[in-house]
């Protein structure tokens, strides 16, 4: 996979608010980002931090109302906040595809899991049904689906949920999307499955010519996948960087805390750093920076005023919502 620096998704001021009896949930606050022409982008935060609204809101899949989408997302030069439903299914499955966290909640019990991906290839693609299924059992081979002629007519109930992973990866690039939108795709899968999926999403990250955004809370997961690393928190981008810088040195405390985590529970039994506390609910967000109840580095104005996004003058392509880098380098 290679990357260029051409824009196939721009995102500018995406909010994404939901109206709910406890009040306004600010699931997207006010988060920009592009997605470059084969690159992936890994989303990453803990549960609640948006990523998964990101997502939905990319697919117009967040309902209004209650829901509320502010701000614009465009793609190839189209502009998808308010796009009808009928020119959004045109894009939807097609040119953006989507592997959800579930497996088996993503196929219907009922049908052999062939003529779903059939079904998929008839809304989209102008093949015949021959070719379609034809195109259909070569996908699966690609990803490795051992006797893919055969799985092609079993039933979802008959497979592993590492087997129904994998074939939903197939599913996505039938129609051969321009982007694929992978929402946790190994989070509900045992161990080792988690290790066999995420080969293939490296296999895809190689061999795809499309770009992917890659949504885990698992800051280590996207080492082998990801270009670059926007981390949320609470509904924000709070870092954004190549991967390998991000790594080597982690600029927001909060990107800090998810690498010191991610080593806890490798390394148990020794004392290191993790994030305490929790995600704040999105009703109930702190005034300034949303990280300062959990932040050992938390001053006075962090409790006050939100940090605007800092780009450090050592270091081009990254920024950081964070006071200490206000003026170019960490205080
Ligand atoms: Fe911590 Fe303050 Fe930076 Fe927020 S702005 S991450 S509270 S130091």
């Amino acid at each position: 996979m290679r990357e260029s620096c051409e824009s196939v998704l721009t995102v500018r001021n995406l909010k994404t608010y939901f109206r709910t009896p406890e009040g306004i949930v600010k699931a997207v606050d006010d988060i920009s980002f592009e997605l470059n022409k084969g690159e992936v982008l890994a989303l990453v935060g803990e549960s609640g931090c948006g990523k998964s609204v990101t997502a939905s809101s990319i697919l117009g899949l967040v309902k209004a109302p209650p829901a509320m989408v502010e701000g614009s997302i465009r793609f190839r030069g189209r502009e998808l906040v308010g796009m009808a439903a009928k020119d959004y299914r045109t894009i939807r499955g097609k040119q953006i595809s989507m592997i959800f966290q579930e497996p088996m909640s993503a196929f219907d019990p009922l049908y052999t899991v062939g003529y779903q991906l059939l079904e998929v290839a008839r809304a989209h693609m102008p093949w015949s049904d021959g070719e379609a299924k034809e195109k259909i059992i070569d996908s699966l081979r690609s990803i490795h689906i051992p006797e893919p002629e055969k799985r092609y007519g079993e039933y979802p109930h008959e497979m592993s949920g590492g087997m129904l992973q994998r074939i939903m990866i197939a599913m996505a690039l039938i129609t051969s999307p321009e982007i694929i939108i992978a929402d946790e795709p190994t989070t509900a899968l045992d161990v080792t499955i988690q290790a066999q999926v995420l080969n293939i999403m490296q296999d895809l990250q190689r061999d795809y010519s499309g770009s992917i955004i890659f949504i885990t809370h698992d800051l280590g997961t996207v080492a082998e996948i990801a270009h670059r690393v926007h981390v949320m928190y609470a509904g924000k981008i709070v870092e954004k960087g190549p991967v390998v810088e991000l790594f080597e040195e982690p600029l927001h405390p909060y990107t800090l805390g998810l690498l010191t985590s991610r080593v806890k529970r490798e390394y148990k039994g020794q004392d290191l750093p993790f994030i305490e506390g929790y995600v704040p609910r999105p009703n109930e967000l702190p005034d300034g920076c949303r990280f300062h109840p959990r932040c050992p580095r938390a001053m006075e104005r962090c409790r006050r005023e939100q940090p605007p996004d800092f780009e450090p003058a050592s270091m081009p392509g990254r920024t950081v919502a964070c006071w200490l880098w206000e003026g170019g380098d960490a205080e």
